[in-house]
């Protein structure tokens, strides 16, 4: 380690106090999705944050969801480096309180504690130390969503996230990371389906030809549907919610389904909306009529030879300062790495800190994997 570096790693150690202040900040504060006032303020804290580490701040103002928090130091027009991640968590009002930010054993409790508030006060530690030495070896834009644990299903986020990342030479993401030391350069996407049918309702003692089940009708589809399902593509289905009737004595009138889908890249889901589509369109039992609803879609984080390529530099390089080996894989679930990615930016997700359990309340992280990977995104910015 250069003596440069071995400095400004040393100023880790000494900023643990507030590091782990700012961590407690973001974590004792409501910010569930769907609390827009206290993502916002949360935004807030942050812009305080990141202005005193020499960023000019702006936001995308969305009225139904958390504001994009869009930061930039130095001139990004020029190529630059894309630090990214989310303010919200998936806890309702009243978490914080109930469960305030705790440190036991060097073991962090809290709502968001993992996801991500770590990892948000990771980057920021990181931009604090830097901007005090002076380092400027790239321009550095910083994107923080405030819906993604909603999916961005109420803002134009994806696409605000997308044209932003636009131009960088690489993004680095702070999301959850494991105790194996594995980071992710793949994502599946998730959509959701629900399938509404509509039968005849009759009575099934008086009049038991008389009525078309919705349920009979469904009931087919349902086989149809997971036979959408291919591995070797890398997309599954599943049918995790099914309801429908009212009571045994009467034919169903109306039943439902609800259809998780996972899919590694564009090809995938677009085959699937089709074949969906298809298997609404047909009609097992004369009378019934289906109609098909794509509730929810989060893109895929597809695999780039370029995010593959980043990885083995950003792996290098920890090896060489003594951080821990890290070996790189892919995920079921999403994160806003796909924005970066379908921007054509590699990218490498889940550098934030260490724990397990997320988005429920076992979750937790481990107090030292703060400063670890604080100074490992230092090292990294400085040598890269
Ligand atoms: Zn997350």
């Amino acid at each position: 380690m250069s003596e440069n570096l071995e400095t400004l790693c040393s100023r880790v150690d000494e900023s643990r106090d507030s590091m782990l202040a700012t961590w407690k900040l973001l974590v004792d504060r409501d910010c569930g999705s769907k609390n827009k006032a206290g993502v916002d303020a949360v935004g807030q804290d942050v812009k305080g944050i990141l202005e005193s580490a020499g960023f000019k701040v702006r936001f995308y103002e969305y009225p139904e969801a958390g504001n994009l928090l869009i930061a930039e130091r130095g001139d990004t027009t020029k190529p630059f480096v894309a630090l990214i991640g989310h303010l919200d968590t998936v806890f309702a009002d009243g978490e914080a309180a109930k469960r305030p930010f705790t440190i036991k054993d060097g073991v962090v409790t809290g709502p968001g504690c993992l996801d991500m508030k770590g990892g948000v006060t990771v980057l920021l530690s990181a931009m604090r130390i830097l901007n005090e030495a002076g380092w400027d070896r790239y321009p550095v834009k910083v994107i923080l969503a405030g819906d993604e644990e909603a999916g961005h299903q109420k803002s134009t986020a994806v696409r605000d996230m997308m044209a932003e990342a636009k131009g960088a030479l690489f993004g680095l993401n702070f999301e959850t990371s494991f105790k194996d030391n594995s980071v992710v350069i793949e994502r599946k996407g998730v959509a959701t389906f629900r399938f509404d049918v509509q039968g005849i309702g009759a009575h099934v003692g008086n009049n038991p030809k008389g009525g078309r089940s919705a349920i009979t009708e469904i009931a087919a589809k349902v086989a149809d549907i997971n036979a959408l399902t291919d591995y070797d593509e890398g997309t599954t289905l599943n049918v995790g919610v099914i309801g429908g009737g009212t009571v045994p004595n009467a034919c169903a009138e109306k039943a439902f389904c609800v259809v998780d889908v996972r899919y590694k890249g564009e090809a995938g889901i677009t085959r699937v909306r089709a074949g969906l589509k298809a298997i609404a369109d047909k009609v097992y039992l004369d009378g019934t009529h289906t109609e098909v609803t794509e509730l929810f879609y989060f893109p895929a984080m597809p695999r780039l030879e370029s995010s593959l390529e980043l990885f083995s530099r950003v792996n290098k390089i920890a090896v060489e300062h003594g951080f821990p080996e890290m070996t790189a894989k892919g995920v079921g679930g999403g994160s806003d790495s796909a924005a970066l990615t379908m921007a054509g930016v590699p990218t490498v997700c889940a550098l934030g800190v260490k724990g397990e359990f997320n988005h429920t309340v076992r979750e937790y992280a481990m107090e030292d994997s703060l400063f670890e990977r604080t100074k490992l995104l230092i090292t990294i910015l400085c040598t890269i």
